[in-house]
């Protein structure tokens, strides 16, 4: 892949900004529990988080490949976009189906980084990835809509002015499709009282905060609801593409790194008398590892184009979330073999990237939910669910 002159630009900039944040600034957050505050600060102060906001609303207006190689980077410097990648694209929502009073309202502050939209309230634990089944509701009174229910895995809470939430505004029962009936508001999470809002946090494999979110009649403006009512799963849809070429750029970013460190310390670490490197069982696992990246970049870079060109993508969109997981797993994987026990070892930073890279195989969508659409939407094979 030729990167275009943009590309490369972005990327030299993004080295030179994470340059700034190395791998003990990511190391002692990891440590804490803590959110990277000041990494966070200077890629908004920056304007890279507003990448994919146009320019009349105060963004760059780039398309998601140069988005990509954002967040690309900023997983290759060793750090994890998990704690801002929503405030890249969660927008995207609000600004394809958003009212003109509503995007001018928000997507200027969100551009300059004074309003964090990076809370998606979608999963729920009783229906989990079948999301039409979600029992969350809200219900129309006068000029507001009453919620109640409950989100697991609602990403960023702690660090957002607003939520994108999904909810049930028509019973199951009573809609013609499982998909209607659902609607997505913008909650203003400043507004929302602790009575009727309450967040627990869940510990979880890696420093990620996420959490349990339940909503105990929560009042929200009836202008909290973003396009139609009922049409809100076509909507949240409508933005996976994006977010899974996004996703597959973060998992190439650590694949990379992976493949890097791993190179280094098998070139560098002497056991018999000869480097590591030497031993063809340590050298062709992380060949092979390279290889892999190297063919789901490919796959990210066909469907980043597609999108950007308005084509449809959501089968490149799914293969380069899945290779560019599947890729990045692999790496991991190959990195704490070729450490050894320093494959263990907190200072080394592997173990770290290795509990981070594996979310992406369940999260934000299962490699299972991928075949499943690759099996039936592009092979034509029998709907299983
Ligand atoms: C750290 C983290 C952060 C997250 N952040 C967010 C967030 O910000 N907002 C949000 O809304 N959600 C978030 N999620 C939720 C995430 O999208 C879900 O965990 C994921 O979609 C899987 O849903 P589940 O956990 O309910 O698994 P389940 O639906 O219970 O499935 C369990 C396993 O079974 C598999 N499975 C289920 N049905 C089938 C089938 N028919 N065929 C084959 N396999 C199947 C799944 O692929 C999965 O591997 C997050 C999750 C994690 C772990």
């Amino acid at each position: 892949m030729i990167e275009s002159e943009l590309s490369k630009e972005i990327r030299s900039a993004m080295r030179d900004l994470c340059a700034c944040y190395p791998s003990e600034y990511w190391r002692k957050i990891d440590a804490v529990r803590g959110y990277p505050d000041e990494f966070i600060d200077a890629l908004t102060k920056a304007g890279w988080l507003a990448a994919l906001i146009p320019e009349e609303y105060g963004g760059s207006g780039l398309g998601v490949l140069e988005a990509s190689i954002i967040l690309e980077e900023i997983n290759r410097s060793g750090g994890n976009s998990g704690a801002c990648h929503a405030q890249m694209y969660t927008m995207g929502t609000l600004l394809r189906h958003g009212s003109s009073a509503q995007k001018e309202k928000y997507l200027p502050k969100i551009a300059s980084g004074e309003l964090r939209l990076q809370s998606f309230g979608v999963t729920e634990p009783n229906s989990g990835t079948d999301t039409t089944k979600l029992q969350t509701t809200a219900v129309r009174k006068g000029d507001h809509y009453i919620v109640n229910g409950q989100k697991v895995w609602t990403s960023r809470v702690q660090h957002s002015d607003l939520m994108i939430l999904l909810a049930r505004t028509t019973p199951l029962k009573e809609v013609k499709k499982k998909t209607l009936g659902l609607s997505v508001f913008l909650v203003d999470l400043r507004k929302v009282s602790e009575d009727e809002l309450t967040v627990r946090p869940i510990i979880n494999l890696m420093n990620h905060e996420t959490n349990e979110v339940f909503f105990d009649n929560l009042k929200i403006p009836a202008d909290s609801l973003i396009g139609e009512e009922n049409l809100g799963f076509k909507y949240i849809l409508d933005g996976m593409n994006a977010e899974r070429i996004l996703i597959a750029a973060e998992c190439i970013g650590d694949g990379r790194w992976f493949t890097e460190r791993s190179t280094a310390y098998a070139n560098e670490r002497v056991v018999f008398d000869r480097p590591i490197g030497q031993n063809q069982g340590i050298q062709f696992p992380i060949a092979k590892a390279y290889i892999n990246v190297e063919a789901a970049d490919l796959m990210r870079f066909r469907a980043a184009q597609l999108f950007d060109e308005g084509k449809p993508c959501g089968k490149e969109a799914n293969m380069a979330k899945m290779l560019a997981a599947d890729a990045s797993w692999e790496a991991a994987n190959v990195a704490v073999q070729t450490h050894g026990g320093f494959g263990f070892a907190a200072e080394y930073d592997i173990e770290r990237k290795f509990r981070e890279t594996r979310l992406y195989q369940v999260a934000p969508i299962s490699t299972n939910l991928i075949l499943s659409y690759i099996g039936q939407h592009v092979l034509g094979m029998p709907r299983s669910f």
